[in-house]
């Protein structure tokens, strides 16, 4: 409308769900704007607020408000530090011109992105996931500190440069800045953006501003989004360096108070805090995590429970199994109850003989609904099922977790810790084994049930699954599950291997447990000799079946969940559109596909890039070559590229299952393009 423009105007971003547009628009979107208008004054007033916080008119906030108001922020702080502004819309930061020589500062940004521990095994005490939050505004605030934990002063390590005093620069003088690296310099603006930080972290303590708290939660999506103005790669790594750092220190500080890490990553950690009831269980949490939290390093981390098992077995994060507990309701943050445990322990001894008999009461509950199995194994996807062997895996694999499961509670007695150890004195105990070997009947129990029914059991379903398979090799007739999962190059599987990986999926999730291992042993070498297969041959060996992309830190637009895909074999999936997409596991909704594709598409330019830009290295002596000229190393030796061309066709060969498992046409195209002009890349 043209007349508009002669009066100010305020947007009202709303985005309207996707609704049914038939036949009937005109009444749904009319019904549609008298909801907004209605709901215009409200929102007005609240942006109003905001726009007040910022600084800012109201005309001219844009969509994403908190994404605008930190560039704007950080521009006002830099400002006032004398910095020269590195605005621009693209993801490379307007340096005057040099970025555009410094195409290494965007390659290998996304290479061995985050920290990852991982155990496999089998837990049989109580085993809490817990989750992990504010990592980076925390590490932001500590960063003078994260030098110091390390035994440097930050004084004199590499990623810092001297300031220039003012007299130089009253006097004009140019100080030449060694450009050993980004971090270096970049130090500067790194400061600043640290300032910015702890000024939120004022106005939400001092004045409880929900704007700036907001600003907070939203500070890492800024730093991460190559589309804000402001974005530096540099200052991004640099953070991500400093994160690991901190990281580490974390994890190592949970050892360092007797927990035993099963897996952790930026998001989660999951511990087994060798107790045998939730209650003891949750208590060592809250004494853990409270002493964690006492420490300035690790002040800013928010940790909430997730969920807890009470028997794991653990391979990796999408295979896994166990008994799920339940964590008592209303119990998310860490720390909460925490005047209630402590009072608790005090009273410990003389609740002792209380506790024990409402232990019983639980036990007896939970006996009547059966343990809560949850089976989550991804290895089972790419085993073809021929013979119902899928369903015979779950059934053996549940069927042993019950029944350990029910033999722990009824005859091992719950150990109340009557006594705490002392700090000092844990390295003289022997370490216990986390298994089932931590008690001896049940253990014994383990060995009987492997050797004597499931053994037979086991046998004969191999013996099924073998007939069938070879039937139906002889038959020639070529099932197609839907779920198949035909893309990852591994899970074509000959008819006649079907009863092998079975044998071997089999085996390799029992013996997760190291005191049953010589029981598996035994009963695996007797299976392999029932299919005619060597037990020492190379076919014989476990591989992971599944090829495995991590996509790092992909943040929900819902609920501001940061949290890393495995794109191949993630749990959290759904069916929308006829097209698969991943969820996010706490708000469960789900990611935008071309969202992904972008990344994805982005990586792949980025390690398009990494291999053309990289270096030669001479194969005897391992230098990098320093001339442009010489065909061989001084030493007489060949070059060879560090990043070698193999390692490039297997993402090109994931991209292109992930593109049409997924549905990505323009990532397909890409990769299709690329193996296209490179013939002889993949065969
Ligand atoms: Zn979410
Ligand atoms: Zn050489």
């Amino acid at each position: 409308m043209p007349g508009l423009g002669e009066l100010p105007l305020v947007p009202v971003h709303v985005q309207d769900a996707e609704g049914v547009w038939d036949l009937n628009w005109q009444r749904t979107g009319a019904r549609n704007m008298l909801r907004h208008y209605l709901n215009s004054e409200t929102i007005l007033e609240l942006t109003a607020e905001q726009a007040r916080y910022f600084h800012v008119p109201l005309g001219n906030l844009p969509a994403d408000p908190t994404i605008f108001a930190a560039d704007l922020f950080y521009a006002r702080h830099l400002m006032k530090h004398n910095f020269l502004l590195w605005c621009s819309p693209t993801e490379r930061p307007d340096l005057g011109g040099r970025e555009a020589d410094d195409n290494r500062l965007l390659t290998e940004c996304e290479e061995n992105s985050s920290v990852v521990t991982n155990n496999p095994g089998c837990y049989s005490t109580v085993c809490i996931e817990l989750n992990i939050d504010g990592l980076a505004v925390n590490t932001l605030l500590q960063s003078h500190h994260v030098n110091d934990i390390e035994g440097t002063s930050s004084s004199v390590s590499f990623d810092t440069i001297p300031q220039a005093s003012l007299e130089d620069m009253m006097g004009g003088q140019v100080t030449v800045l060694p450009s050993y690296d980004e971090t270096a310099l970049c130090s500067g603006a790194f400061r600043v953006l640290r300032s910015m930080v702890s000024a939120w972290l004022r106005d939400v303590s001092l004045y409880k501003n929900v704007f700036a708290d907001f600003q907070i939660l939203h500070f890492y999506r800024w730093l991460r989004s190559s589309s804000a103005l402001l974005y530096d790669p540099a200052l991004r790594r640099t953070l991500h360096n400093l994160m690991k750092k901190l990281f580490m220190q974390l994890v190592a500080e949970f050892k360092r108070l007797g927990s035993v890490i099963i897996y952790a990553n930026f998001n989660k950690i999951i511990i087994c805090t060798k107790k045998r009831t939730i209650e003891d269980a949750i208590g060592y949490i809250e004494f853990v995590v409270q002493s964690i939290r006492n420490k300035e390093l690790f002040h800013g981390i928010d940790i909430s429970y997730q969920q807890c098992w009470e028997y794991l077995m653990w391979l990796d994060p999408s295979n896994h199994g166990g008994v799920q507990g339940k964590l008592p309701a209303g119990l998310t943050e860490v720390g909460v109850g925490q005047d209630g445990s402590t009072a608790t322990k005090h009273n410990e001894e003389e609740a002792e003989e209380d506790e024990r008999e409402s232990n019983e009461d639980i036990n007896d509950e939970e006996d009547d609904e059966g343990p809560a199995i949850l089976m989550n194994w991804n290895v089972v996807e790419h085993l073809r099922n021929v013979g119902g062997c899928r369903e015979y895996f779950g059934a053996v694999i549940a069927g042993y977790i019950s029944a350990i499961y029910q033999h722990l509670q009824h005859v091992e007695q719950p150990q109340t810790p009557v006594r705490r150890r002392r700090l000092g004195s844990q390295s003289q105990i022997l370490p216990q084994p986390l298994g089932i070997g931590r008690f001896a009947t049940t253990a014994e129990f383990a060995k009987q049930l492997i050797n004597g029914e499931m053994a037979q059991k086991l046998y004969k379903i191999t013996q099924t699954i073998h007939e069938k398979a070879l039937k139906q090799a002889k038959n020639l007739i070529k099932e197609n599950d839907e779920d198949q999962f035909s893309w990852s190059k591994n899970s074509h599987m000959d008819l006649e291997k079907v009863s092998l990986e079975f044998v071997k999926t089999v085996c390799k999730v029992l013996s997760l447990d190291s005191s049953v291992q010589d029981e598996v042993t035994k009963v695996r070498r007797n299976m392999l000799r029932l299919i005619n297969v060597g037990d020492f041959s190379d076919e014989a060996v476990w591989h992971d079946p599944c090829v495995s992309f991590v996509l790092p830190e992909v943040i929900c637009k819902a609920c501001n969940h940061c949290r890393d895909i495995d794109l191949c074999k993630d749990n959290y999936q759904s069916t929308e559109n006829d097209s698969p997409v991943w969820q996010c596991p706490l708000c469960r909704t789900s990611y935008e596909n071309s969202e992904i594709e972008y990344l994805l598409l982005d990586i792949m330019h980025r390690k398009a890039m990494a291999y053309t830009l990289q270096d030669l290295q001479c194969k005897k002596c391992l230098q990098i070559k320093m001339e442009n000229m010489p065909e061989y190393c001084s030493c007489a030796g060949d070059f060879q590229t560090l990043v070698s061309r193999n390692d490039l066709a297997v993402y090109l060969k994931i991209f292109r299952g992930i593109a049409q498992h997924f549905k990505m046409p323009l990532l397909l195209e890409t990769v299709e393009f690329n193996i296209q002009m490179n013939p002889g890349l993949i065969a």
